[in-house]
């Protein structure tokens, strides 16, 4: 399941570079290319969903995996305290509308 004109589809097929930080069976995360944080990490589902409440009508068990990853993200990059946010719809600032999750935190493990 892929869109042709989606940026992150293109990231996920390597069509596009991104920084890989990790990833899982359902799910793969890379650095925002406009970090707002000293960590700013997307964590994207390899399904093309629109948005993280589709993801989590179509595939439950990616849902789940894409959030696991998010954790182990910002427990491996951060000392625990972080935001995991998923922007949904245009008033709501979603500019890429494949689903992803934004892990930022401004304290790095040392
Ligand atoms: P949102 O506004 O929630 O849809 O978030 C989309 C995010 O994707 C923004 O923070 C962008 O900086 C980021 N972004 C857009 N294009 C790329 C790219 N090619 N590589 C990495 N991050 C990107
Ligand atoms: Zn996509």
């Amino acid at each position: 399941m892929t869109n042709q004109d989606c940026i992150f589809c293109k990231i996920i097929s390597g069509d596009i570079p991104a920084t890989l930080v990790a990833e899982s069976e359902h799910a793969i995360a890379f650095n925002d290319i406009n970090p707002q944080q000293a960590i700013h990490v997307l964590v994207v589902p390899r399904e093309h969903h629109s948005n993280i409440a589709e993801l989590a009508f179509a595939n439950e068990a990616a849902l789940v995996d894409l959030i696991r990853l998010g954790s182990k993200v910002a427990d491996e990059l951060s000392t625990g305290s972080f935001r995991f946010t998923f922007n949904t719809g245009v008033d709501a600032g979603q500019t890429v509308f494949h689903a992803h999750g934004h892990v930022t935190s401004k304290t790095p493990k040392a």
